[in-house]
């Protein structure tokens, strides 16, 4: 923790300069003995304002596994916000970092049956769930609890979609709609997520418009739905363009104005567009190397990798942006791999990422826009290495 290591970094670092950047400064001013993830709450309490102002009165739910840190939901409590909860351990984060119950939603559709019980006794009373069985168990332990209901959507374009996991299918909404009423539950309303990372507002009116569709067959049918839940998607800068969150927001929320007129509840739960941006990497180069003398590409391995914080870069679906301390010069490609003895540990392979032709071991690197599901995602410890350390300024 002495000497800047990024003397020039500034000139690298067009969108974001360094006094508008508490993490990137942070960063550039400190060593560190372990990859470290800087979180900047500063830019995590602005980028809710800005997603709230075009969100307008759509409530924000944080979705809290995109980063825990105690701090940044301190911070998100003082700002009133609402969680997505997805297990007891985030429900008791929240609780002990001052959210009230009815600020906490259990948003997992795969719950523990005494993790619902917990819920329950702790005055939470807003659950989702996509199966008969998952309505039976909430039944069962949080009896008159109120229900959201899960839907599958098709064609995702984002560009880390959530597959067919989570949701039921169109066609099974008026059964469950029914069975949780025959079951004393509230029949709340209807939940769907876009896919994280949906780069563009308008990426939104295709599933919309199936969404759209089944919240009026059910409300035609008797079911008076009161909550739209739109989940998460908002999506971060990783180098290529976005709408800043403000717009982005306004014109999702124009489009459900447009599809569903008067909804009494809106609810959305941003992760990765609230945090992503507010947090970087620091990390370092353990070796730079090539497997032959013809071999084209340089093999770069870091200290951190798929297993240490960096989950996303699975499929190469996240693309998280580079910063040396020798950038300026001539660049060429590389592949990007971590440092544990897995072979699934290589970051970007398919397609090579530009470094510096003057790389070495022992220089420093920020990776970009971090703030979201890095510290999460990294395991207790794989091959022995650290997991990814974090700060909270
Ligand atoms: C993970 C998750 C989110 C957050 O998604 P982002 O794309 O990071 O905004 C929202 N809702 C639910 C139910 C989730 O599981």
């Amino acid at each position: 923790m002495n000497a800047p290591v990024f003397g020039t970094f500034g000139a690298a670092f067009p969108v974001t300069p360094f006094d508008a950047d508490p993490a990137a400064a942070f960063i550039a001013a400190h060593h560190f003995d372990r990859p470290t993830l800087v979180v900047s709450r500063a830019k995590v309490a602005a980028q809710f304002d800005e997603l709230q102002a075009g969100l307008g009165r759509a409530r924000i739910h944080y979705a809290v596994k995109a980063n825990p840190a105690p701090e940044i939901i301190r911070t998100l409590v003082n700002k009133k916000s609402g969680f997505d909860c997805a297990s007891r351990g985030e429900i008791d984060l929240c609780l002990a970092q001052g959210a009230k119950p009815d600020q906490i939603s259990f948003g997992n559709t795969i719950k523990r049956a005494s993790d619902v019980a917990y819920a329950h006794g702790a005055g939470i009373t807003l659950f989702a769930a996509d199966s008969a069985a998952e309505l039976d168990k909430i039944a069962r332990h949080a009896p008159g609890a109120r229900v959201y209901i899960r839907l599958i959507v098709e064609n995702s374009l984002a560009d880390w979609p959530l597959s067919r996991k989570f949701g039921c299918a169109g066609s099974a909404l008026p059964a469950l709609l029914d069975h949780a009423q025959t079951l004393g539950l509230v029949a709340y309303g209807l939940s769907f997520h876009v896919g994280s990372q949906t780069r563009k507002a308008e990426y939104w009116n295709p599933v919309l418009d199936q969404v759209a569709a089944l919240w009026h067959a059910a409300r035609a049918a008797g079911h008076d739905l009161q909550l739209l839940n739109i989940g998460g998607g908002f999506p971060a800068y990783y180098g290529q363009n976005i709408d800043a969150p403000r717009r982005y927001a306004a014109e999702v929320i124009r489009a459900i104005d447009a599809r569903f007129g008067d909804v009494a509840h809106l609810m959305a739960e941003p992760g990765r567009g609230l945090v992503a941006q507010a947090g970087h990497i620091a990390a370092e180069v353990m070796l730079v190397s090539r497997k032959s003398e013809a071999d084209l590409h340089r093999w770069v391995y870091l200290d951190i990798g798929r297993f240490s914080g960096l989950a996303e870069t699975e499929g190469e679906a996240i693309r998280y942006q580079l910063v040396t301390s020798r950038d300026g010069g001539e660049t060429g490609p590389c592949v990007l791999a971590g440092p544990s003895c897995d072979s699934a540990d290589i970051l970007y392979e398919k397609r090579p990422v530009q470094l510096p032709l003057d790389l070495q071991d022992g220089d420093k690197v920020m990776i970009r826009c971090c703030g979201a599901y890095t510290s999460s995602y990294s395991s207790v410890g794989f091959n022995g290495f650290p997991p990814l350390d974090v700060i909270v300024l």
